[in-house]
Formats: C-alpha cells, sequence, structure tokens
C-alpha cells in the first residue's frame, strides 16, 4: 500500500523526487520539522506540490488508497495538526505555493496559502501601503491563520484575519478544483472561515486590504517582582479598563507574563495625546515601569511584535490552553485572587509558564457569531495558558495548566467556556464543541456532504455526522 502511495504521488508531482517523502525516503526524518516536539509525527508522506493542480493530484492519491489528508502552511499548529497532528496522514506542504499579486482597482490581494504572514505583510504594504488584520508571528502561514481565525493587533479595527477572506480556490475531497465565494460554494466559504483544515486544501486567498496605519504608538507597562495579592490587582485593574465597552477601536491591548514579570503592553493606532488621554498608565494602582514610543510606520510597529515573538516560533516541548471571558460574566475579585494564588502555590514542573490575556471585541464583536465557522465573536478577552519543558510534558504541568482553567471554570458553573482552535489544546476530549460551539452542526452538515469520508482530518477536526443528526 506504501508503495502503491509513493508511485501515485510521484506520477502526481511530476516524477519529482525532492517532492515526494516517505518513510523509505533518505531525508525523510529532515522533512519533518515539526513545532510542537511533544507530539512526534510520522506521516505516510510529505509532499511538495507546485500548483493547485498538483495539490489536486496528491489528494486523488491519497484518497484512492485511505489516506487522510492536512495541508501544510507554516506548520505552527500546536497540536501539530499541518502534519496530520498523528501518524499515517499525507501531508500537502504548500511552501511552494507562494504567489502574491495585488489588484489596484479593487485594492484585493491574490495571495498563495503557501506564504507566511511575514511575506503577506511587507507584500502588502509595498502594494500602496496596504494590510489585513493578523498576528504577530511572521512565522505562522497564512493557510492556517486565514482557514481558522487569525487574531492580532488590529482585530478590534478590522476583524480577524477570515474577515478579509474574499474567495479562495480549493480543492475538495474529491479531488474537485473550485472556486468559493459569496455566490460560488457560499456554504464553503463560511466553512473556511474558522475551520477550513476539515474541509479541502486552500491553495490561494484572495483578500480584502485596508490602507496600513501609518505608524502608532507602541506601548510597555512592567510590573516586576511582585507577589500574588499584587499580580492580582494588576489583573483587577487591567479587567476594568478593558471591561470599558466606549474604549476606542484603535487600541490594542495585552496582559502577559508571570511567573517573574507581569507586562501590560500593545499599541495605539493613533496620536500620543489620544493615547496618553485614554489613561492607561493611571489605571493601575501599582505604578510600572513605563516604556512608550511613537512608531513611525506600519512595517516598524509589526516588527516589534515579530521581536516580541521570536522566542515563541522556535519549536519547544509545551502544553497549552486558551479560555475565553465575556463582557458579562468577568472574573470575580474572588476568583482573580484565587488565579494568582494558584499559580504562586501550585507545582508546574515547567521551564516556564506564561499567561496571555488578550482583549478583542470592537470589530470582532460586530460580525454575527453564525456569519463564519469561527464564532466567538462577543468574547471580551481570550486567557491563553502555555507551559514549556525539558523534554516530554509531564502530568504535573499538564494538571497545572487544567487546574489553572479549573479556578476560572469553578467560579462560574452555570457558564459555558470555549476554546480558539488557533490554540489547539490536543487534550480536550470535546475539541469541536469547544472550537465551534453552535456552529458546530452546519459545519458537521457540510462536512457530510463535502467530504465524506473524512478524508480532511486531524484529531480534532469536524466530524462526518450521521445525516439523522441533522433532521
Ligand atoms: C508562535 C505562535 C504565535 C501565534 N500567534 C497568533 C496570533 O497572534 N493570533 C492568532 O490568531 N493565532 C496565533 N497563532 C496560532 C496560529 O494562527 C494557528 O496555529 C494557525 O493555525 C497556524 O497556521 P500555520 O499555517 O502556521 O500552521 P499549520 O500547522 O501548517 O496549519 C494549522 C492547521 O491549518 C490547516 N491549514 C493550513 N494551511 C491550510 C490550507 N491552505 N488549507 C486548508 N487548511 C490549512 C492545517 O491543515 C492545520 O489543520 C500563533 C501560533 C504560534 C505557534
Amino acid at each position: 500500500m506504501a508503495a502503491r502511495l509513493s508511485t501515485c504521488l510521484l506520477a502526481a508531482l511530476a516524477s519529482n523526487h525532492s517532492a515526494v517523502f516517505t518513510p523509505s525516503s533518505p531525508n525523510y526524518n529532515s522533512s519533518l520539522t515539526i513545532y510542537n516536539l511533544n507530539i512526534p509525527i510520522l506521516p505516510a508522506a510529505v509532499t511538495y506540490p507546485s500548483s493547485t493542480e498538483e495539490v489536486a493530484g496528491v489528494v486523488k492519491c491519497a484518497a484512492e488508497g485511505n489516506y487522510k489528508v492536512q495541508a501544510k502552511g507554516g506548520g505552527h499548529s500546536y497540536g501539530n495538526y499541518g502534519w496530520g497532528g498523528e501518524s499515517g496522514e499525507v501531508v500537502v506542504n504548500l511552501a511552494n505555493l507562494n504567489g502574491y499579486s495585488y489588484d489596484n482597482s479593487t485594492g484585493y490581494a491574490t495571495v498563495g496559502a503557501g506564504s507566511r504572514l511575514g511575506s503577506v505583510t511587507t507584500s502588502l504594504y509595498n502594494s500602496g501601503e496596504r494590510a489585513v488584520a493578523h498576528g504577530s508571528c511572521p512565522d505562522v502561514g497564512i493557510g492556517g491563520h486565514a482557514t481558522i481565525g487569525g487574531v492580532g493587533p488590529t482585530s478590534r479595527q478590522w476583524g480577524a484575519t477570515i474577515d478579509h477572506v474574499v474567495s479562495a480556490t480549493i480543492v475538495l475531497a474529491d479531488s474537485r478544483i473550485v472556486k468559493v465565494s459569496e455566490t460560488e460554494h457560499p456554504d464553503l466559504l463560511w466553512a473556511l472561515k474558522g475551520a477550513g483544515g476539515s474541509f479541502f486544501v486552500v491553495t490561494e486567498f484572495v483578500l480584502r486590504t485596508e490602507a496600513a496605519p501609518t505608524g502608532g504608538v507602541s506601548y510597555t507597562y512592567s510590573f516586576e517582582g511582585l507577589n500574588a495579592t499584587a499580580q492580582a490587582q494588576v489583573f483587577r485593574d487591567f479587567q476594568i479598563f478593558i471591561s470599558n465597552p466606549n474604549l476606542s477601536w484603535e487600541f490594542y491591548i495585552m496582559m502577559v507574563g508571570l511567573p517573574q514579570v507581569i507586562e501590560i503592553t500593545g499599541a495605539f493606532f493613533g496620536s500620543l495625546d489620544d493615547f496618553n488621554a485614554l489613561g492607561l498608565e493611571q489605571a493601575f494602582s501599582i505604578a510600572p515601569a513605563a516604556n512608550v514610543t511613537v512608531i513611525p510606520n506600519w512595517l516598524d510597529m509589526v516588527a516589534i511584535w515579530a521581536n516580541e515573538a521570536a522566542a515563541a516560533e522556535r519549536p519547544a516541548y509545551f502544553y497549552a490552553k486558551s479560555l475565553d471571558v465575556m463582557p458579562n460574566a468577568l472574573l470575580s475579585n474572588e476568583t482573580i485572587d484565587s488565579m494568582f494564588e494558584y499559580l504562586t502555590t501550585t507545582p508546574d514542573d515547567a521551564l516556564t509558564y506564561q499567561l496571555e490575556v488578550q482583549l478583542v471585541s470592537g470589530a470582532m464583536a460586530a460580525v454575527a457569531s453564525n456569519a463564519t465557522a469561527f464564532p466567538h465573536r462577543d468574547v471580551l478577552y481570550w486567557i491563553f495558558a502555555y507551559a514549556a519543558t525539558n523534554g516530554t510534558v509531564s502530568k504535573t504541568t499538564i494538571d497545572f495548566l487544567d487546574g489553572f482553567n479549573d479556578v476560572i471554570y469553578s467560579a462560574f458553573p452555570n457558564e459555558n467556556f470555549y476554546a480558539y482552535a488557533g490554540y489547539v489544546d490536543p487534550l480536550l476530549s470535546n475539541g469541536p464543541e469547544l472550537y465551534w460551539a453552535d456552529n458546530l452542526p452546519r459545519l458537521e452538515q457540510i462536512k457530510t456532504i463535502y467530504d465524506h469520508h473524512d478524508v480532511f482530518h486531524n484529531p480534532q477536526s469536524v466530524p462526518v455526522v450521521s445525516s439523522d443528526k441533522w433532521l
């Protein structure tokens, strides 16, 4: 069976031996540059198609041989889902599909699905200073970003990366090449915007673009050496500040840190005077060390975020979780105290751990939660907890992060908490329910229509369901 797959893939890829790696290929092991070292994966084949037609050929070979398929974009899935997330899949590495063009008349950019965010940002800026919303890490792939969400510093102004997708070229499970847009297969465009990896391989995106901000203010307020009580106070002040419903959409803020330092960091896409008028520094009852800089242009601003993200981009052994906080269910003072008490008193067994608390709302909430497969539109802020270890992640570390989320869950026994599919947690037993919430039943229907053999699969992809479930 493996030999038949290899023969079929080679025929699909113009007999190019450097475009197909199987376990018997000499460079197979060095071709596996997985991101989360805690999840080793041995694919059945790693392929490097150079065109949409070649992608279709790969999908055909895989489907005929009953192999599962995942597209690999930037390879930054927390669960290595671009590699399949489990051994034995056929990987469609899109690295060669990295074309770019820009249409001045529409303001639309056509972007190869194998491009990384860094190159997309630069190309857009060089096309008359254009931009789209995206996260801060330049090595993340547009493929995984624009099919899952893509939330970043301009999301409060412009929404997520998915909100910029106008149309796309995709390869379906039956290897058909189709275009999806509001008028062609709108159900698939809807599924693309939050769950694309479960349905097809996107080979090209057409993105609606915005005028890039003309610089702005970059700021970091640091709180060092605080005990748990003082850290909790910083969080309380932070939550009060970000829960103001009138906060400017040009304002972006995150809390990053722990164990030793908490940083309140972000950007304001406006003048220094307008930033100062927000009163952020005065919102904290404990005085921070302040670093506020006016940044003259968009690429310099993006470079600051890229620099901050550099360490996180490297492969590591880690475990991570996400959790949403809604505007009508803010954390109480007691819950915040319990969180920080928990963090300082519970064994973690990690080299390092980090909390990242990111305000969303604004333009993110201006889209209905059923308008795209990504459902989490009303979230006020996300809490992302991450722990990296020196080798295989231990149960102590997993329990440490699970227990942290439990502190919050237990304060809201009647509240449903969800998770972001961009930061998958492979240990969640109900991942699809938490990633896609009320949009899951519609996704299951679309999956069953277009991919009823579940060709596009990872351990937490949208499942195929019996049609009885639709009634
Ligand atoms: C260091 C780091 C920083 C991050 N920062 C942010 C952030 O600021 N904001 C944010 O929202 N997220 C962020 N993320 C999460 C990131 O957006 C997601 O993990 C994203 O899915 C990664 O995309 P990728 O192409 O790099 O990954 P991959 O592992 O290649 O792909 C991830 C998933 O997307 C699917 N996929 C990829 N390309 C395609 C395609 N062309 N067609 C169909 N399916 C495809 C894959 O099959 C897989 O299921 C970050 C992740 C890391 C590791």
